[in-house]
């Protein structure tokens, strides 16, 4: 649909684009339109006094660039032994797509060095016992296979995966039968650095506004399509209306409430489910130094997905740190600096049918949620002993990591099911989206969003104007990684090289 270009300040209250919450997602979606129009007027809108404070801050989140090289969880198994590598490739692809644009943005000068940003950190999977060694060796002969997970490496010998992994192997019992993967050129990314700069970038542009402890309270569809959104002032309490041609609700674990609020059709049967997140964070500086990997294990029975366990190599704000979890926890709040009845007030008559469904049909989850609520640090300790078996309790310590909010959609007999992906809803007239779920989060973030303009900015997206742009920000736009290995061999060429991930030379 057509959008009234509004080139005055936001100081009348009427802008082309309005954002809530500045997490990964809105300032990538604000970072993409900018550079598509510069004349939008885009205003992002965030409740708290500073930018990426929620998932998307370096110590909320894992700061894995997923790209399906060690996420054991993304090539599932099934019953009569297939390995299913799908979701590895779409994701790997679609990593690939961020790294390209933060590239380009790295050429243009608008972001900074990328080592205040993404690091080079092994991609390992490590696996023991008969069983998951046999998975592991097949998973690896079907990845490796494939153009995107050429590089892949496997070992079965022990002082091979020593060297990978040193502390993980120390004292292990020598007939443990072991198994390794590993991908050199794998990222740990600081996603509250990135979101940050991508603000900073933004706020350069005479034509974005950034508004910092005002909250989004509601919003209702005008006239001509446009949205009245109320924005009220953390500090004063003072109310304003902005008029808004195109709103995108990322915020976060926020995004259900205030979907909700928007009345769209489309938001009906939606739920969520809040998951937190807590890590073992070493203390140790003589350990961190150590160990320079993300390596991903095998989920416990009944785990949800997002719990499969990793020793991980950080760099947040530029220190290097190494964390172990995820350890799940529950709470009723949507965010961490949310409210203990957001899980209570998003229970509408459109979505009780699915939420209860959800609730009869997930004993297995809750039981080990309960589980791992109750866990002591002994017991919390006794889990990263399976990992690193000498990891010692005065090491390391509890530290409460980002809320996430999984999807709860209706769906036939069962009433609703809990999803663990992401998700984008839009009105049916293109001028609201929402982002919803976690996974696989702020990797994909920029295909995420180019998801979204592709629903909401359609007339745009197809003009040779939007097209050329961006191609010159993401030369594989429009063409499949997954499909032409020429292709990812020029792109990954220029990706490791430009953000100093390594080199590429495939034979
Ligand atoms: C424990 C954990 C581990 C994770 N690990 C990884 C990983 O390894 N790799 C990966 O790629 N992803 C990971 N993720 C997912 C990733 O962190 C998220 O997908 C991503 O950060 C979401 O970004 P966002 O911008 O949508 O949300 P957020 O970063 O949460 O930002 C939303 C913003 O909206 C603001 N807001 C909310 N409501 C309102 C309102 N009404 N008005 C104004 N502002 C509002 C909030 O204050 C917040 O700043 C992980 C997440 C968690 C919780």
């Amino acid at each position: 649909m057509e959008r009234t270009l509004n080139t005055k300040a936001a100081t009348d209250n009427k802008v082309d684009v309005l954002l809530v919450g500045a997490g990964i997602m809105s300032a990538t979606l604000a970072t993409l339109l900018a550079q598509l129009d510069p004349r939008l007027h885009i205003l992002m809108v965030e409740c708290q006094a500073d930018v990426a404070t929620e998932s998307s801050d370096g110590w909320n989140n894992a700061g894995t660039g997923h790209a399906g090289y060690c996420e054991l969880n993304y090539t599932p198994q099934a019953a009569d032994g297939s390995i299913n590598i799908n979701r590895a490739l779409a994701i790997n692809a679609g990593f690939e797509i961020s790294l390209q644009l933060w590239s380009s943005l790295v050429e243009q000068g608008l972001l900074p060095a990328p080592k205040s940003f993404i690091n080079a950190t092994p991609h390992e999977s490590f696996v023991w016992g008969e069983k998951d060694v046999a998975f592991l060796k097949a998973r690896h002969a079907l990845l490796s296979r494939h153009h995107l997970f050429a590089d892949m490496q496997y070992s079965e010998d022990a002082s091979t995966i020593a060297q990978w992994m040193p502390l993980i192997m120390q004292q292990r019992p020598a007939n443990q039968p072991v198994a390794a993967t590993r991908v050199a050129y794998g990222t740990d990314v600081d996603f509250g650095a990135l979101t940050r700069h991508l603000v900073s970038g933004l706020q350069k542009h005479p034509n974005f506004t950034l508004l910092c402890g005002h909250q989004v309270q509601a919003l209702q569809q005008g006239s001509g399509h446009r949205w009245k959104v109320t924005v009220q002032d953390a500090r004063t309490g003072r109310r304003q209306i902005i008029d808004a041609g195109f709103v995108f609700l990322g915020a976060g674990g926020g995004a259900l409430p205030l979907l909700q609020k928007s009345g769209i059709p489309e938001s009906r049967g939606y739920g969520g489910f809040p998951v937190s997140g807590q890590w073992l964070v070493c203390r140790n500086r003589e350990v961190i130094r150590q160990h320079g990997a993300k390596v991903y294990g095998n989920a416990p029975l009944g785990a949800p997905p997002m719990s499969v366990p990793h020793l991980d190599t950080r760099y947040i704000n530029g220190q290097p740190a190494l964390l172990f979890g995820p350890y799940a926890g529950f709470s009723t709040r949507f965010l961490k600096h949310g409210s203990y009845l957001d899980l209570l007030k998003s229970i509408k008559t459109g979505n009780v049918k699915s939420m209860l469904g959800v609730a009869r049909h997930n004993f297995d989850l809750t039981r080990y949620l309960i589980g791992q609520v109750l866990q002591s640090h002994e017991a919390r300790m006794q889990v990263l002993r399976r990992f690193y078996p000498q990891a010692r309790s005065e090491d390391w310590e509890l530290a409460v990591a980002g809320q996430r909010v999984q999807i709860i959609k209706q769906c036939g007999r069962q009433g609703g099911k809990l999803e663990f992906g992401t998700e984008i809803v839009s009105s049916a007239d293109g001028t609201l989206a929402a982002l919803l779920g976690a996974s696989p989060g702020a990797s994909t973030s920029v295909q995420a969003m180019l998801d979204v303009l592709q629903r909401c900015f359609a007339d745009r997206m197809a003009t040779a104007e939007w097209q050329g742009r961006l191609k010159t920000l993401i030369p594989s736009y429009g063409e499949s990684l997954v499909d032409d290995a020429e292709l990812l061999k020029k792109v990954r060429q220029r990706t490791l090289a430009a953000l100093g991930l390594g080199v590429y030379c495939p034979e």
